[in-house]
């Protein structure tokens, strides 16, 4: 398969898009961000790599740090962590409390920000120095150390961050948030804010197309299972209430972030990574929405 050719062409044709999104402005260090940029990368489980325009330039991951902060914890507390966080779609915005009151403060899955607030709560408990400890594994996956906190835009969403303090506050008061909540939003900021191109990222994702095991150092991150789990979790609540429609037009396991990342990949073959800042009213990258159905379509191959 000639994906040079193949993303090349969507690059293209995608890029008359511009300007029918958004770029996220509630994060206020967000809205400066150049909307206009596009790029794509892809990495094969062989080793081959492509890439095609804005896909060396780095860019907040924000919520794809999830599928990081998830990882760490199922590695160590395993079925455990499911008395405490749900795995069904929310039907609901990422930011949404409508639910958490019935449901007694157990969010409905780890990608929504209440659920990915309990799972950096548990990554506190696990871990002494859990921001370093989150930077470390986010390197080791990449293959790569050269990956820091953008530590303008976890400071800007620090300062903006009520309704995740909500979410937390709230989920304390039903005893399911262990840690001081304000250190928790600290941390949580920070792993929103690790910046990392498409390349990068088409990388850190590999060890979850490879059935768990770190290509780089030959390490098995999660058991076989886990990373079923995962990627399962991926299919279903990676793009919160637009999870169905994801799976519907690219029909892969993914994560997107308001930073106008989206990572997804094919099982045992490779990952493909986009980016473009300006979102739909979903919160997820219109231009990464697009050329991830335009990509599983035009290769005639996805997990189905
Ligand atoms: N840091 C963002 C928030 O908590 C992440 C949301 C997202 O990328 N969908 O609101």
């Amino acid at each position: 398969m000639d994906y040079e050719q193949v993303i090349g062409k969507i690059y293209e044709e995608v890029k008359s898009f511009w300007g029918q999104g958004k770029v996220a402005d509630y994060i206020p260090a967000l809205a400066e961000v150049e909307p206009r940029q596009y790029g794509i990368a892809v990495q094969t489980l062989k080793g081959q790599a492509y890439q095609v325009g804005d896909a060396e330039t780095r860019f907040s991951v924000q919520s794809i740090s999830k599928v990081f902060s998830l990882a760490m914890v199922t590695r160590h507390l395993g079925d455990e962590l499911w008395k405490s966080v749900g795995r069904e779609p929310s039907g609901n915005p990422f930011n949404s409390l409508v639910q958490l009151e019935h449901e007694q403060g157990i969010p409905r899955n780890p990608f929504i920000n209440a659920g990915a607030l309990v799972v950096t709560d548990r990554l506190m408990s696990l871990y002494n120095r859990p921001k370093d400890a989150i930077i470390e594994f986010v390197r080791s996956v990449c293959g790569n150390d050269d990956i820091y906190y953008d530590k303008q835009i976890a400071q800007s969403e620090r300062e903006h961050a009520e309704r995740n303090l909500a979410l937390a506050h709230f989920m304390k008061s039903f005893g399911n948030i262990k840690n001081d909540v304000e250190t928790l939003i600290d941390v949580y900021c920070h792993q929103c804010a690790i910046s990392m191109s498409c390349v990068d990222l088409s990388r850190a994702f590999l060890f979850l197309a490879n059935r768990g095991l770190n290509p780089f150092n030959r390490e098995q991150i999660l058991t076989v299972s886990q990373a079923k789990r995962l990627g399962a979790l991926m299919l279903t609540c990676g793009f919160y209430d637009e999870s169905g429609d994801f799976a519907f037009r690219a029909g892969l396991p993914g994560k997107s972030g308001v930073g106008g990342g989206v990572a997804a990949y094919i099982p045992g073959n490779l990952v493909i990574t986009v980016w473009s800042p300006e979102l739909n009213r979903h919160g997820n990258s219109l231009i990464g929405m697009e050329t991830l159905e335009r990509f599983t379509t035009d290769i005639g191959n996805s997990i189905f």
